[in-house]
């Protein structure tokens, strides 16, 4: 049909969107309507039209950890505009540009030592990739190419390309369908929350005896994400890199869910005192706009690439260093670190012990844990998804409630009062689910 497909109402858009949309984990064609967002400001999602009484809903996941700073920010609006009037995109190949090394450079100056070189692409799982090719890649170069695999603990979430799959929870996981013809990583047990030393010692123990053919190990540091929501001892990632160091292995840190102050520390490595060899950025990078992620690497790691038959990191999207993006991420690293975002966070935390204790005497309900501005409730059971959601719709806030899970990361800008209606949606899906 020719012409401008635009000025649907909800039900032509929601058809056309079950039959030709795509959405993440989605049937085709799609069996559950999705609610329709027509904008966003602040920690408000706007609806299209009124669901279950709502039209404005409290966003209570930072559209997956992203929007740290809301939606609609002045600051990052202006830092886009600003971009999108000089240029939004050109090819990185042979051609370089302000905000691109911009962002590269402010990267390297807060990420731990000695982190120094940045390659900048377009999605968590590509930077997950880019790490990997990495340290592989290292080890060709230095003449040891039997270490080829990854060491990795269950319970894990790296993204949904291949090498990430790979090293996502093996069992009950996202991407168990694909579980015979991945490349075979070497999973170690899910880190207990608190330090144990015999499980040190096996971790020690398991590094040692594959560091023949290990390249690399990668973990997401303190907090597994959508692997399950589990928090972890910092202790268990110093015991990483004294093994890893030991037995001449690469460490690589996922902090594409963790990085920019989720945790209360800017990035997670901090908490162990820690850095890792490779680190991977993503989500909040540009505070949620744009998208956009990062690794980053040691020289030790680039040069050993460089003494290769093949010298160069043979990677480079389309959407490289993709200024727009760039832009943007440098404003909303800006933004951050301009303001006291560590006791924004706290104040979070602290708001969500207490908004989230109610939930600990809920029927059902085995842990509710918090770090940082993240607030979990796990249940004995599988959650229902659906009635869960409809209960935090009804209660004014969007959550995407999963597995044993009813989860919220909000925006560090919610405010007190819109922070207890989200612990209050919380236990209202806990209760529902
Ligand atoms: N790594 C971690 C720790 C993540 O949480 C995610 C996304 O949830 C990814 C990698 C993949 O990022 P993306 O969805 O941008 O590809």
């Amino acid at each position: 049909r020719p012409g401008p497909h635009s000025g649907y109402g909800p039900g032509e858009l929601l058809a056309l969107d079950r039959a030709h949309v795509w959405h993440p984990y989605g049937p085709m064609p799609g069996r559950t309507d999705p609610l329709i967002v027509e904008s966003a400001s602040g920690v408000r999602l706007r609806l299209a039209e009124p669901v279950h009484g709502q039209r404005e809903l409290i966003d209570g996941m930072s559209s997956w950890w992203s929007a740290i700073h809301g939606y609609n920010h002045p600051v990052l609006n202006e830092a886009a505009h600003g971009q999108l009037e000089r240029m939004s995109h050109v090819m990185f190949g042979g051609l370089t540009h302000e905000p691109a090394v911009r962002l590269a450079t402010r990267l390297v100056e807060i990420t731990p030592e000695p982190l120094r070189h940045v390659f900048l692409c377009d999605s968590g799982s590509v930077s997950v990739e880019v790490a990997v090719k990495m340290c592989l890649q290292y080890w060709r170069s230095v003449g040891r190419p039997a270490k080829q695999r990854l060491l990795t603990w269950r319970g894990g979430y790296h993204g949904d390309t291949w090498q990430p799959m790979s090293v996502c929870d093996p069992e009950g996981g996202m991407h168990e369908l694909w579980s015979g013809v991945l490349p075979r990583q070497i999973f170690a047990e899910a880190p207990p929350a608190e330090f144990d030393e015999s499980y040190a010692a096996d971790l020690r123990d398991l590094v040692a005896r594959h560091a023949d053919e290990l390249a690399a190990v990668i973990v997401e540091p303190v907090v597994q994400g959508a692997g399950g929501m589990r928090f972890h001892s910092p202790g268990y990632l110093r015991v990483l890199r004294a093994a890893c160091d030991e037995h001449g292995v690469l460490l690589i840190f996922d902090e594409i869910a963790t990085g920019f102050g989720r945790t209360g520390a800017l990035f997670a490595a901090e908490l162990a005192g820690v850095s890792p060899d490779v680190m991977c950025l993503g989500k909040a990078l540009t505070g949620g706009y744009l998208t956009m992620a990062a690794t980053l690497c040691t020289s030790r790691v680039a040069e050993g690439i460089s003494l290769g038959e093949v010298p160069v990191l043979a990677h480079g999207p389309t959407f490289m260093g993709n200024p727009l993006a760039s832009a943007v991420a440098c404003a909303s690293i800006d933004l951050l670190l301009g303001q006291d975002w560590q006791q924004e966070v706290k104040r979070l935390e602290a708001g969500l012990r207490e908004g989230l204790a109610e939930a600990e005497g809920l029927p059902g309900v085995k842990d509710v844990r918090v770090l940082g501005a993240i607030g979990v409730v796990q249940l004995d059971h599988e959650v229902d998804m659906a009635a869960a959601t409809e209960a935090a719709v009804r209660a004014g806030v969007w959550l995407r409630p999963f597995r044993d899970l009813v989860y919220t990361m909000p925006p560090y800008v919610t405010g007190d009062g819109d922070l207890a209606r989200v612990c209050r949606a919380v236990c209202a899906a806990v209760r529902a689910g």
